[in-house]
């Protein structure tokens, strides 16, 4: 039944109508048109299913239109409660979990599971031990999950692919997952879905094009073109941590090539060069900002190279591109003060021409937010053929 039901939301044109909707509404038809550039023809035709299906709904009055002839226009809203969502992001150290409404609003607080053990069981077990703690209320209309890693993850195949921070290849986790928790259940790569949280809600709202690149952990892009998540035609698509920056010469990368982004900027690679400065082999992330910020030299040009690793990478895909912005964010940006004059430098000197006008907006966003974007994907895959 499920099955049928997506069948006859999904199209084309439905994921454009519905994300309009919900980032725009409640917004009358002949409005959605403009706005989308589909036919009012199509407009109608991906509505229709989505209202029968309560996804959408009427509102029982509105502004009179030219395009209505003089006929009274009922704008089209979300209903939110038609059903929930849930969203997890898998990190190396925990899961987070969320539930959202429709409109991909979070409800509740979020629920976290410290990752002690890291095999594909054990985290498909404690994904459904979240799923448990759900509300009976929330559990009764919830049927999709969405499931964010990071890595190389096939969305349509649901498999991940390769996550370094696991250690898992070739995992089949929406199968695994839909087994353990008896939910529709769509995988998407961490940094993909939390722009298209973004998109909806975020930086991205009104862009035409934008990047969100994450610094911390690894380095990660993801791009949105003509308002659409770049999907890649192999499932990779905007990773700007494996542009070389110093090929051949550089530091090996856990992807098996020299001198990438990661390699030089990753939390792991900065911790790694500070401990080799600072000639301490105990010093962590947090001791290696402390002793950047008080003024050891050696440990600083660590943090100078990895800014102008991340400058580069930025420049590189901004001149590939082309985004209106470029959102910077990631548990990294707790150190931005650190590397920002070298990222911005770096990035001004090797963005083309005008490309060098390209916004970087620096922007946090906490685990819960990385979380949301997992069931937005879950959202967006209703309507997505
Ligand atoms: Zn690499």
């Amino acid at each position: 039944m499920l099955l049928n039901r997506a069948k006859l939301l999904a199209s084309p044109a439905a994921n454009t109508v519905f994300t309009t909707v919900l980032t725009r509404g409640p917004v009358v038809r002949p409005e959605i048109a403009r706005i989308t550039g589909l036919s009012s023809a199509a407009v109608t035709k991906a509505v229709k299913p989505m209202i029968e299906a309560g996804y959408l709904e009427e509102l029982p009055q509105g502004p009179r239109t030219v395009e209505g002839a003089g006929r009274p226009a009922h704008p089209l809203a979300v209903r939110p409660d038609r059903e929930f969502f849930v969203g997890v992001k898998v990190t190396a150290d925990e899961l987070i979990g969320v539930v959202t409404d429709l409109r991909a609003q979070i409800v509740g607080i979020a629920h976290r599971i410290a990752v002690t053990d890291r095999s594909v069981e054990r985290v498909v077990g404690d994904i459904a031990a979240l799923v448990a703690e759900l509300t009976p209320a929330h559990a009764e209309r919830t049927h999709h999950i969405g499931v964010s890693v990071s890595g190389d993850v096939d969305r349509p195949g649901g498999v991940v692919r390769y996550s370094p921070f696991l250690g898992w290849h070739d995992v089949p986790l929406a199968e695994l997952v839909g087994a353990a928790t008896g939910l529709a259940v769509t995988v998407e790569n961490d940094v993909k879905a939390l722009t298209v949280a973004e998109q909806w809600f975020g930086e991205g709202v009104g862009a035409d094009s934008f990047a969100l690149a994450t610094v911390g952990v690894g380095i990660g892009c993801a791009l949105v073109v003509n308002g659409r998540l770049v999907a890649g035609g192999y499932g990779v698509a905007g990773e700007i941590g494996h542009i070389p920056v110093a090929a051949g010469t550089g530091p090996h990368c856990h992807c098996g090539a020299r001198g990438c982004v990661e390699a030089i900027a990753s939390e792991e690679a900065i911790v790694a060069r500070a401990r080799r400065a600072a000639g301490d082999p105990d010093l962590d992330m947090a001791g290696a900002i402390d002793r950047a910020h008080g003024g050891d030299a050696a440990v600083r040009a660590v943090f100078d190279e990895a800014g102008e690793a991340i400058g580069l990478g930025l420049a590189a895909m901004v001149n590939l591109v082309g985004p209106e912005r470029v959102v910077v964010s990631g548990e990294g940006v707790a150190a931005y003060d650190l590397f920002e004059e070298q990222i911005r430098a770096a990035f001004t000197t090797q963005a083309f021409g005008a490309a060098a006008r390209c916004p970087l907006v620096v922007r946090p966003l906490p685990w819960e937010e990385w979380a949301r974007g997992a069931a937005a994907v879950s959202i967006q895959s209703l309507f997505t053929a």
